[in-house]
């Protein structure tokens, strides 16, 4: 095992490595330092986050950097502010030890001018998001022009969030360019385009955690809104009759919640948190354990290390804050070589964070449509008639009680006896799911599918596969079902405009602002996207002229505002 000295780092960085506690390098550290402190222009390295690419990027570039020459000299790309600050942090400690060495970060939604300033202070490495650095270069605040070495983050990430014209206008910004790293956990076609356009043979590195994707597990999302959540929970459990599985929250409240109002609403669930004493919860493991409990609600911590054998469903009520986490929630079912079915219940803006976690499992993931109230009750209702099927009327003489059976329904047909039995099972359940709404969010731009291009009506359930195939089949056989557009409005259109989050606006701050500016009412708005650079507005077309006559064309702070209709931008 070598060490960061041996990799030829200046020993004052060896030294902020030793403060940090980094014993050895990782594997992207021990192949990528080396090769860039050989004067390589051009690396992609591919590496999902965790694997200590930071670094692997962080400590040559402060090695390389001249700290006596006060303008920047390396400039750090990376999708989105969490990261941008992540980095920063990483390279202050890196930089510990080099006196005169200054950093910068560089993100939308928060003050330019501070950033401005700071980038007047005469700093060596900017670390910036897409959209608030081609603001500073438009507006001639950053001075690229000595810019050496450009590092592009998460690269694939960025292309996914629609970077793809900004880095290459970063790129062709850079004039003196002399070296660009690329990482990035995946290869697809755009970014290989990227690398072949502003990239000289690149050297190539690889690391990466074994692939540990159990194949077992079919990972699928449902995409709703915050407010809908709950409900399409409820509709996940009922569409999968035989469940036996856990689901996840982030807080101990939300899994007690949950648990208490299911449990009302006649679920056979219990909740596992940090509250319960060592008595309450090993009476509730128990049961899981046993299969008296059906369900399960928990949190992470709570659910650490509970291995229990034939769970056939997990369910994120939320994404967990660190993807990681993901894998290990996935993980508690496809165990053994059995099937087993990874549910989250996402919202649109969510998207970002699915994709993070798509390409650390590296599994295909389903986007499916939450069911309807339709489809659940046809799958309750295929559920009970096998259940009637199957019930074993072996174990007690039945026989005995044949004559009496026979008596008291002489004159009632078979077809009015099955009725009766499926009305008592039935009545409260159809009639709760007879006017269910449809929970799936809209998204009426296009309808986005996940990376692998899957997007996939209905599930392979783990224990049901079989018999769900005939819904299936029915399903996709007969005519498209109705998609009604987002929040209900049909005579809608879109809006685009050059305002985003970058313009330091959140969404009611820019609601609140583009309802001043035209005079119109809240309820005209149907859904707004907000991006860093742009962003799209739903509106009823009634109004959609009034709002772009009397905003496209002003100024915001001494930009002029665009709006048109989003269809006939370019
Ligand atoms: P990254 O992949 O850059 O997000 O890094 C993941 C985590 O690993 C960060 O918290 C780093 O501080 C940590 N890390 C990076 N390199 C090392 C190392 N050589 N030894 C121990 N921890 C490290």
């Amino acid at each position: 095992m070598t060490t960061f000295e041996a990799l030829g780092l200046d020993a004052r960085l060896v030294q902020a490595t030793d403060a940090l506690g980094y014993k050895n390098p990782t594997p992207i550290q021990e192949q990528a330092i080396p090769v860039l402190l050989s004067g390589t222009k051009d690396l992609v390295g591919l590496a999902q986050t965790g694997t200590g690419k930071t670094a692997a990027f962080g400590l040559p570039l402060l090695h390389v950097i001249d700290e006596k020459q006060k303008y920047p000299q390396a400039l750090v790309v990376c999708p989105t502010r969490e990261l941008c600050l992540q980095i920063v942090n990483e390279i202050e400690a890196f930089k510990k030890f080099i006196p005169g060495m200054y950093v910068a970060a560089v993100y939308g939604g928060t003050s330019i001018t501070q950033q401005i300033r700071e980038l007047k202070r005469g700093v060596q490495v900017v670390v910036a998001t897409p959209g608030r650095l081609i603001d500073l270069i438009e507006r001639k605040a950053i001075n690229l022009e000595q810019i050496k070495y450009v590092v592009l983050d998460e690269a694939d990430e960025m292309l996914n969030m629609g970077f793809q014209e900004d880095i290459e206008f970063i790129l062709q910004n850079t004039p003196n360019r002399e070296s660009t790293w690329l990482f990035s956990a995946t290869m697809p076609p755009e970014i290989r385009r990227v690398s072949k356009r502003y990239m000289k043979e690149p050297v190539e590195i690889t690391v990466g955690k074994v692939n540990t994707a159990n194949k077992n597990i079919d990972h699928q999302y449902f995409v709703t809104s915050a407010q809908h959540r709950y409900e399409t929970l409820k509709r996940l459990i009922d569409f999968n009759p035989g469940i036996y599985g856990i689901i996840f929250t982030r807080t101990k409240a939300d899994a007690q919640e949950i648990a208490e109002k299911l449990t009302r609403e006649g679920y056979d669930i219990d909740a596992l948190h940090g509250d319960l004493t060592q008595v309450q919860r090993d009476k509730v493991m128990g049961e899981f354990r046993e299969k008296t409990l059906q369900l399960l609600i928990a949190t992470d911590v709570a659910a650490r290390g509970i291995d229990v054998q034939g769970i056939t469903h997990v369910i994120n009520y939320e994404l967990p804050d660190d993807v990681e986490v993901y894998t290990h929630r996935s993980g508690r079912t496809g165990r053994a070589g059995n099937t087993g079915v990874c549910m989250s219940i996402i919202h649109t803006r969510e998207m970002g964070k699915m994709r993070q976690i798509q390409s650390i499992v590296q599994a295909t993931f389903n986007k499916l449509e939450i069911p309807s109230g339709k489809d659940v009750c046809r799958k309750q209702f295929y559920h009970f008639m096998d259940k009637l099927l199957t019930v074993d009327i072996t174990q007690n003489d039945y026989d005995v009680y044949l004559p009496m059976l026979e008596e008291k329904f002489a004159d009632m047909s078979k077809e009015d006896i099955l009725k009766r039995v499926t009305a008592m099972e039935f009545d409260r359940f159809l009639k709760y799911y007879e006017n269910a709404g449809d929970l799936n969010a809209r998204d009426t731009r296009r309808e986005r599918t996940d990376r692998s291009g899957n997007d996939r009506k209905f599930g392979r359930d783990g224990r049901d596969g079989g018999r769900d195939s005939r819904f299936g089949r029915d399903r996709d056989g007969g005519a498209p079902r109705e998609r009604k557009e987002y929040g209900g409005k049909q005579n809608t259109t879109r809006l685009f405009v050059n305002l985003g989050t970058k313009d330091g606006f959140y969404k009611a701050s820019f609601l609140q602002f583009i309802l001043d500016m035209s005079d119109l009412r809240k309820d005209v708005l149907g859904r707004i996207d907000m991006k860093e650079m742009n962003s799209w507005i739903e509106i009823d077309k009634t109004a959609a002229r009034q709002m772009i006559t009397s905003i496209d064309g002003k100024n915001y702070r001494g930009r002029k505002i665009r709006m048109n209709e989003a269809d006939s931008r370019r």
